[in-house]
């Protein structure tokens, strides 16, 4: 059960939607193959995984570094026998050479081939990556639903109110109960206005609505936003400083007093242990996101998460970025908090299994072998284009 080969493209998505900071009109992301030796139906199993949204295609990195080291690593290493897979054994390969620090050039790709393994290997297991994941990492334990909010309320071009509430609008409609929209991408006046059109949509419940800065506020803005969205209770503010602005972080958390969110943009359990260090959050409060193809993958979560439990931060504070099929499994297999939804938001690499039906908020875990990418069509035809 060995690795044949592992194909990457990058591929457009298509978004005109911007945050606070950029627009994604130039995002791309990369998908990658791994291509097994192991045959089902006449066909070779192949496993697949993409980097996630909002960090560009990174194929250089994985066909000069990542891709040979993997397969000229010891067999033992590399096996996808679901009882012998060692993870660890494979990110150690792909690190093979690389100097500490400067994560993100390299943690993108190593997770997103990281995911396609899972993938792979949950697929000759003939079970769901989801259970693969929570039998090496949670004691076997994994949820029969999983709740998911929606990441929306995106700026685009010819956006106003109106557009923003039939948005929203539209996602109630499809059974999701907890809403998020940016903020900081407006002069602060337009943000409230916004924000309040769409709490007025949720009958004034601020517990069901979140805000995401994406680091877009600036800190001679914050003072104002801390002081405008405190009292209306939201269930949290996310990413107001620089991912790495720790102290930053820990000023907004003093001036603005309620849940806030933030990690999506960290990539090791260095950087993680920085934000509970330095970043002011508070265990019983906040929420920790964490991006898993973006950050080394999955046996780097499973590290983050035991690094967090020293602190004594739960698992359930801590969010999967990313509202995509790969993200539901991290969260189901892991035992995460919620999941991210991005219903419409980039194309085919949104949303989850196309007969995922979302029941006041809830997903149920699905039946599907690996990540589940064959339950959705229009994204498994782009996987699969790269594959034969
Ligand atoms: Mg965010």
């Amino acid at each position: 059960m060995r690795i044949v080969e592992i194909r990457e493209k990058a591929v457009p998505l298509n978004s005109s939607l911007r945050n606070a900071v950029f627009s994604f009109e130039d995002m791309t992301t990369s998908i990658v193959a791994v291509i097994t030796d192991v045959i089902r139906n006449g066909k070779p199993v192949v496993g697949y995984a993409f980097n996630s949204t909002g960090r560009y295609a990174c194929g250089a990195q994985m066909r000069d570094r990542f891709i040979p080291r993997l397969k000229r690593a010891p067999e033992a290493d590399t096996t996808l026998d679901p009882k012998a897979f060692n993870p660890e054994a494979m990110l150690k390969a792909m690190m093979f050479g690389e100097k500490p620090g400067g994560d993100i050039e390299r943690s993108v790709g190593i997770g997103t081939i990281e995911n396609a393994i899972w993938d792979a290997v949950a697929k000759i297991a003939d079970v769901p990556a989801y259970k693969l994941i929570a039998d090496r990492y949670n004691g076997g334990q994994y949820p029969e639903k999983v709740f998911c909010y929606v990441g929306g309320g995106w700026y685009a071009p010819g956006k106003g109110i109106p557009e923003l509430l039939a948005e929203m609008r539209g996602h109630l409609d499809r059974g999701y109960r907890l809403l998020k929209m940016k903020v900081g991408g407006a002069p602060i006046e337009e943000d409230v206005a916004r924000l309040e059109a769409v709490l007025g949509l949720l009958g004034g419940d601020a517990s069901r609505l979140a805000v995401d800065a994406n680091c877009g506020i600036g800190p001679d803005r914050r003072p104002a936003y801390a002081k405008a969205l405190a009292p209306y209770g939201l269930r949290w503010f996310e990413e107001v400083a620089h991912p790495v602005d720790y102290q930053g972080n820990a000023d907004f958390i003093s001036a603005y007093g309620g849940a806030v969110a933030t990690g999506e943009n960290l990539f090791s359990v260095e950087d993680f242990r920085n934000l509970v260090r330095h970043g002011g959050m508070r265990k019983d409060k906040d929420v920790i996101m964490i991006d898993i193809p973006q950050s080394y993958g999955i046996s780097t979560a499973a590290r983050v998460l035991a690094m967090l439990g020293e602190h004594g931060w739960s698992p359930r504070s801590v969010l999967p970025h990313g509202g995509n099929q790969m993200s539901f499994n991290h969260a189901a297999g892991l035992g995460l908090g919620m999941c991210e939804s991005y219903p419409d938001a980039f194309g085919v690499f949104s949303g989850y299994a196309d007969d995922a039906v979302v029941e006041d908020g809830w997903i149920t875990s699905g039946d599907w072998a690996g990540m589940g990418f064959e339950r959705q069509n229009a994204l498994y035809a782009l996987m699969r284009e790269i594959s034969s």
